[in-house]
């Protein structure tokens, strides 16, 4: 699990994140929620090590890892551009986040095939990324995300830079593929007909404030405040 305890982050005079305590299980895929501003951001910036908080402190499992850096964390962030290397096949891009792990040869070669089968990519590895389509190299990039089998995935937005079609097709793999895995998730959001279609559970945050946490027929059911039923409310 991944627990805040009072997180708080203050920029000069603006607190973003105002003592956040959260606790996201083993496993579970949570959706961070909310209005542009509201510090959903900051506080997986704060989760991966990107920014300190002010006060308060963020366990992963029994480590406390407040002040950790963020490469000793064992967390894989997950940015909106979905990158690869033009001029390395497949399999030279998936090998590429383990160049800095101290892994045998054998366990390299294991983790790539087995990236690659979970993707349905085992066919492509010798190819170059010009050679794929636009929905094989997300796949890729996808690889190259779970390949150094971290302790959680943290994504921010992942999927705004695609039209809508692909945006719902990449969300439904990526939540497949995350239920496949079992690992750990944070994904940042502020769209709510994205949040309620991938999350176990929804945290609603306005203000740098946690608003309501819970699955989405219990948050769409029973919005425990006032900003909670305007937000679903309103048209996406
Ligand atoms: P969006 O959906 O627009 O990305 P968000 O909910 O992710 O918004 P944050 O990016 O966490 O919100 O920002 C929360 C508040 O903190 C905002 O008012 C923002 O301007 C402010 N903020 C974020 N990062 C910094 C920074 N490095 N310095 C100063 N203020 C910041």
């Amino acid at each position: 699990p991944i627990r805040l305890e009072r997180v708080r982050k203050e920029f000069g005079e603006l607190t973003a994140v105002k003592d956040v305590s959260l606790e996201i299980q083993s496993g579970e895929f949570l959706v961070l929620l909310g209005p542009s501003g509201c510090g959903k951001t900051t506080t997986l910036r704060m989760i991966a090590g990107l920014e300190t908080p002010t006060d308060g402190e963020i366990y992963i499992g029994d480590d406390e890892v407040t002040r950790m850096l963020p490469q000793k964390r064992e967390l894989s962030m997950v940015f909106q551009s979905y990158a690869l290397y033009p001029h390395k096949t497949v399999r030279e891009n998936l090998a590429f986040p383990l160049k800095k792990m101290d892994l045998s040869s054998d366990e390299r070669t294991r983790r790539i095939e087995r990236a690659a089968e979970i993707l349905e990519i085992s066919d492509l590895l010798e190819k170059q990324p010009g050679q794929l389509s636009g929905g094989q190299r997300q796949r890729v990039a996808l690889g190259r995300t779970i390949i150094r089998e971290p302790r959680a995935f943290l994504m921010d937005e992942p999927l705004s830079n695609l039209d809508a079609k692909l945006r719902v097709h990449t969300r439904t793999e990526l939540r497949e593929l995350q239920q496949n895995l079992g690992t750990t998730t944070v994904y940042v959001t502020h769209d709510q007909e994205e949040a309620m279609s991938v999350a176990d559970r929804i945290a609603i945050l306005n203000d740098g404030e946690i608003q309501q946490v819970g699955s989405p027929e219990e948050i769409y059911q029973n919005p425990e405040n006032e900003f909670v039923a305007g937000f679903l409310g309103e048209p996406a």
